[in-house]
């Protein structure tokens, strides 16, 4: 007789291919030990969700934890992945007061995540605006999952922009340590001078920010990021492409394939999925990310792109602004991000059963693909046996969307999302095994959650 198995998931197994319907994911300790349909094998504790789908915890491959708050802000931003489904955040390093530029600022940020983490970690690194390369060998041995740069400056410090001789030498260094170089693709001179016209006109109402961030400035600098990756070698990404045109130049760059290791990949943030301009304008700096919410003629090609397999992955770019940030009359004064780990999942259900796609693209692009590019696959956003046992339990049903419920800090409980219909809810959510979300509460403590070093090269 087998070995009993510590635990039984039921339910409708989600994976990348198919749903099992009926089916079941049994865990021994962390790991997921085996996965079936039909009557289940004996276990210590079966945890009954028949009729929900049971989908891998998803891997959000791009959000911000540490921006307004410092690294205070991992723990109340993994609480509220633990409640949109997110076992994985893969946090960007552009955090107050010294973003992630060397071995030793790594480690300290490990030892808060280990200390106050709800939901698994893996970090990026980025480096300093002058005389950064040389800690690009040692930020990969010790662990990080890509590297960051940006071909814009939102401050000299903490989020400054690469010059392009840097950039070079940049990615020569990072191409020796096989990880993908992720790049925030805006043009600066462009974005500076238009945002600068339109504050001279007197313009600084919302629509003006999709105005002075067209579409030219983000392909712009898509093509130069990968004109540098090609001469390097390095895989370089493009952090958030909102136009399907940045996957096609992703595309034709791949086939222009060259030095050993260049790759050439973009991500979807899910706004890019199903935000417009007319949203900005609705939402005021609610709705104020960059790049900006395009036309919805964009949002269809994005789709388009999306079901063609040309997106390496779906990502939130959750950036958590106090809400006193968002409010503000002058749009250029607003803070520049969206809140979304919460919404992730419902939304991502929702985007996908509204165009009558299968569940299973949510498996693909929010958790395997992810996952993959961060090198934490198949021990993280897969359900497969030995696997990290990191599941997302949805039940459909008709819901909306309330920022009140949003489990973090008071001045952070807010959505562009807020009052949407959603498909979907997180039922439950577990970490290694361990309910951390069980659909009202978070189940998870400060340090539930862990660093997780890249797996591989
Ligand atoms: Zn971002």
């Amino acid at each position: 007789m087998n070995a009993p198995f510590d635990k039984i998931i039921l339910g409708d197994i989600v994976t990348t291919e198919t749903i099992l319907k009926s089916g079941y994911v049994a865990l021994r300790g962390e790991t997921i030990a085996a996965i079936g349909q039909g009557a289940p094998p004996p276990a210590g504790e079966t945890l009954d969700h028949s009729g929900k789908l049971v989908l891998p915890g998803l891997v959000d491959g791009h959000m911000h934890t540490s921006s307004a708050l410092g690294w205070a802000g991992i723990e109340n931003a993994s609480r509220s992945a633990a409640a949109g489904g997110v076992t994985t955040c893969c946090d960007m390093p552009y955090d107050i007061p010294a973003p992630v530029t060397n071995a030793d600022l790594l480690a300290q940020k490990i030892k808060v995540v280990n200390a106050t983490s709800h939901v698994d970690m893996a970090l990026y690194g980025t480096i300093l605006k002058t005389g950064g390369v040389p800690a690009i060998p040692d930020l990969a041995a010790a662990g990080i999952s890509a590297f960051k740069l940006s071909t814009y400056e939102y401050d000299p410090v903490r989020f400054p922009r690469i010059d392009h001789p840097t950039m070079v030498a940049a990615f020569a260094e990072i191409a020796t340590t096989g990880l993908p170089v992720a790049i925030h693709n805006e043009d600066q001179e462009l974005v500076e001078r238009l945002t600068a016209e339109a504050k001279a006109a007197g313009r600084t109402d919302p629509i003006m920010h999709c105005r002075t961030r067209p579409p030219l400035a983000e392909s712009m600098a898509d093509l130069e990021i990968f004109e540098i990756g090609l001469q390097t070698g390095a895989h370089v990404h493009i952090a958030h492409s909102s136009l399907a045109r940045g996957f096609e130049i992703a595309e034709v760059f791949r086939r222009m394939g060259g030095a050993s290791g260049f790759n050439a990949t973009g991500e979807a943030c899910i706004q890019y999925l199903c935000m417009t301009e007319e949203d900005v304008v609705r939402l005021k700096g609610k709705g104020k990310c960059n790049p900006p919410f395009r036309t919805a003629a964009e949002v269809e090609l994005m789709w388009e792109a999306l079901v063609a397999g040309k997106v390496q992955y779906v990502s939130t770019d959750h950036a958590p602004w106090p809400i006193e940030r968002k409010l503000l009359d002058d749009i250029f004064a607003c803070g520049a991000g969206l809140t979304g780990l919460q919404s992730f999942a419902p939304l991502m259900f929702t985007l996908l059963d509204e165009r009558g796609l299968s569940v299973t693209m949510m498996a693909t692009y929010c958790a395997e693909r992810s996952a993959k590019m961060h090198g934490l696959w198949p021990k993280k956003g897969a359900i497969r046996v030995g696997s990290d046992a990191d599941l997302v339990v949805l039940e459909c049903g008709k819901f909306t969307f309330d920022e009140a419920e949003i489990q973090d800090l008071p001045n952070l409980r807010w959505s562009p999302y807020h009052g949407r219909p959603m498909r979907a809810r997180v039922a439950a959510t577990y970490l290694r095994g361990s309910c951390i979300w069980d659909g009202r509460q978070v189940l998870a403590t400060p340090g539930s959650g862990r660093f997780v070093p890249r797996q591989a090269r």
